[in-house]
């Protein structure tokens, strides 16, 4: 079958058919990690959607919205070669009418970890997920456990607003070296790319202890020795993305964003106590 492109809702609605969906939501730049929920997607639903689209309500003003890469052709070379069935791929004033007023709050869950360094980042990213679960109408949608406190709140949302979709987390795809895959890797320098790796390397260390007090401090030290510019090192209930105490047992996240050169980045890694 034929690899359809909808640049808007009119050619969407052409192309969705009644049988199961399951829609990958990315904003292009399309890689490896990419291609493992599209394959996630391919093997759970009859149709698979992936949804290209940059969204300016969830970059802040001093962040990389305008210079964020954008390579439809090649994505669309990936998305044939994975055997999707549509891309979406709108414009920002085809998904935002400019007299919009309502929009989704992610609550308090998302004014902490994330959410307390890119304020309204959450709150933008659930509006334009559940804007293309209107418009997509999936049965599935598949997330990449790299943005972990964006899939909780993805999942929070279905559950507190009765969304009738399954969500899939996927587990992030890294680089042989531990580098976690992300389109903003493009903007890294040879240089920026080594001190990168510190990221993977602190929570590999973190994810060796057996303790959660002793997983922090083992993944700060990682940390401190390198030339990255930390914004949050935290051990987090993967459910609220509150912080888990010492005597803690169950699942958590150990989860890093940190600055190199002029990119940032974030990882994490799940963890059971
Ligand atoms: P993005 O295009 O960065 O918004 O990401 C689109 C989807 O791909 C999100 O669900 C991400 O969590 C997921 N994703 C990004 N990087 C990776 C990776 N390295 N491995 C697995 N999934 C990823």
């Amino acid at each position: 079958m034929e690899l359809i492109v909808a640049h808007d809702r009119a050619g969407l609605d052409k192309a969705r058919s009644s049988r199961s969906v399951a829609l990958v939501p990315t904003m292009g730049a399309l890689h490896e990690g990419h291609r493992s929920l599209i394959r996630m997607a391919r093997a759970m639903g009859e149709q698979v959607v992936v949804s290209i689209f940059v969204n300016p309500l969830q970059f802040g003003p001093d962040e990389d919205y305008a210079r964020y890469p954008r390579t439809l052709a090649a994505d669309l070379e990936i998305c044939a070669e994975e055997g999707v069935d549509v891309v979406f791929a709108p414009s920002p004033d085809d998904m935002y009418r400019p007299d919009r007023q309502v929009s989704v709050s992610a609550g308090e869950m998302g004014t902490i970890v994330e959410g307390a360094v890119r304020p309204g980042h959450f709150d933008g990213m659930l509006t334009v997920v559940l804007k293309l679960f209107n418009l997509v109408r999936p049965d599935i949608a598949v997330f990449g456990q790299k943005d972990a406190q964006q899939l909780a709140l993805i999942r929070r949302m279905v559950v507190d607003l009765d969304l009738p979709i399954e969500i899939v987390g996927a587990p992030t795809v890294r680089e042989g070296d531990g580098l976690a895959l992300s389109s903003r890797n493009r903007y890294l320098t040879s240089d920026d790319r080594h001190a990168a790796l510190a990221l993977s390397r602190a929570l590999r260390a973190g994810a060796a202890e057996r303790e959660p007090s002793a997983v922090r401090a083992a993944a700060r030290e990682v940390l401190a020795s390198s030339s990255l510019e930390v914004d949050y090192l935290v051990l987090v209930d993967p459910a609220t993305f509150a912080e888990v105490p010492d005597s803690y047992r169950g699942e958590a996240v150990l989860a890093v964003a940190a600055k190199v050169g002029s990119t940032r980045l974030i990882d994490n890694l799940p963890l059971t106590f």
